[in-house]
């Protein structure tokens, strides 16, 4: 079966052709993202292997299937890129990697947030220019402090146990309560009673119709004063001009982002040659209080091998007629 895996970089290359790749299966990396213009380059792959920031919009699914695609194999655990009832209609089967390693996001979450209370961007920046002073580098104790954990499934409950390690108060907001989450203390309440209460905001919720812009402008005034905000879920969880202002005025006290709404066009590839055509992250990436990363919360070796491995199996379940893991 012949696959093109697009928006592949290297460490993709790498964790595929180190999994055990099954003789059926006939790999292509390709580093271009697909959208409409390189949807061309898919013409008789039976099987295109696409991650987070590829376009899977009618269009393009439409393009796909009159190029004699039959499987899209999602390398993410996130689908809320793809057009599922033109897929449908189209007869393009669906597959996803519904776990590969929630410590890998969750530790993400933990990483921005200790870079941003003890300002650990800042110092790195400082030490290696000779400075060595603290002014303006106090951070906080997190022991004892309120972590609000908005989504509470297997990444959020990874990251409320981290948190309940460093002795943090946890509440929590999903629809589905977690019993395991519930194990470790944590208290499930409305979202703006959540937001109201806790120091630390952290977002693990799926992109939906009820999640888009779930923070905005209204819901950071709930928020504590001064309060961390973090988001490796999806870009579209929050209004980012939303949080620029919040910023401006000292309503939002820290901002972590290892996603962001507009990334498709900007994440995982070197752009610092050209000037920032994005004047909302020019803005946001001015803030001393404010750490990006570009989409990387996944980016770990075993998050890397499980995502090949898992998609490998998804590709011969497919092709034997006993799909797993379907979306
Ligand atoms: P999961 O399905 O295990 O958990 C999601 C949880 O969110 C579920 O418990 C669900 O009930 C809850 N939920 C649904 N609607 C909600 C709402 N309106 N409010 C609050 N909670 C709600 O998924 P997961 O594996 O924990 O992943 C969570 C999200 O993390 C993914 O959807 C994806 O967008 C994101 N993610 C990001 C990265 C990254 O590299 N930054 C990597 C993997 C996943």
């Amino acid at each position: 079966m012949r696959t093109l895996l697009y928006s592949s970089q290297t460490y993709d290359r790498d964790s595929f052709l180190s999994a055990d790749v099954p003789a059926d299966i006939e790999l292509h990396f390709q580093p271009a993202r697909l959208t409409l213009d390189t949807v061309a380059l898919a013409d008789q792959y039976p099987v295109v292997c696409a991650f987070i920031n590829d376009d899977l919009s009618a269009p393009v699914l439409e393009r796909l299937a009159a190029g004699g695609t039959k499987l899209i194999a999602l390398r993410s655990a996130g689908f809320n890129h793809v057009d599922l009832p033109t897929a449908q209609r189209l007869g393009l089967s669906v597959v996803r990697v519904p776990a590969y390693s929630p410590h890998a996001v969750a530790e993400h979450a933990v990483a921005l947030i200790l870079s941003l209370n003890r300002h650990l961007h800042r110092a790195y920046n400082r030490t290696r220019d000779g400075d060595f002073t603290l002014h303006g580098l106090t951070g906080f104790d997190l022991v004892g402090k309120t972590v609000g954990v908005v989504g509470t499934g297997q990444i959020g409950a990874t990251f409320a146990r981290i948190m309940a390690g460093f002795g943090c108060e946890l509440l929590a907001y999903d629809p589905f309560p977690n019993p395991q989450v519930e194990a470790l203390g944590a208290r499930y309440l409305p979202l703006d009673q959540l937001l109201a209460q806790a120091q630390i905001v952290s977002l693990h919720c799926p992109l939906n119709e009820h999640t888009r812009h779930l923070i905005n402008q209204a819901s950071l005034q709930c928020m504590k004063r001064g309060a961390m905000l973090i988001n490796t879920g999806r870009g579209a969880l929050v209004d980012t001009p939303a949080l620029i202002e919040a910023l401006k005025s000292g309503q939002l006290g820290y901002l972590g982002l290892d996603v962001y709404e507009e990334e498709a066009q900007l994440f995982f590839e070197d752009r610092s040659d050209l000037p920032l055509q994005d004047d909302v992250l020019a803005r946001l990436l001015t803030f001393p209080n404010v750490v990006v990363t570009a989409h990387q919360a996944f980016l770990t070796q075993e998050a890397l091998g499980a995502i090949a491995q898992t998609t490998l199996d998804n590709i011969m379940g497919w092709a034997a007629g006993t799909p797993q893991n379907s979306v």
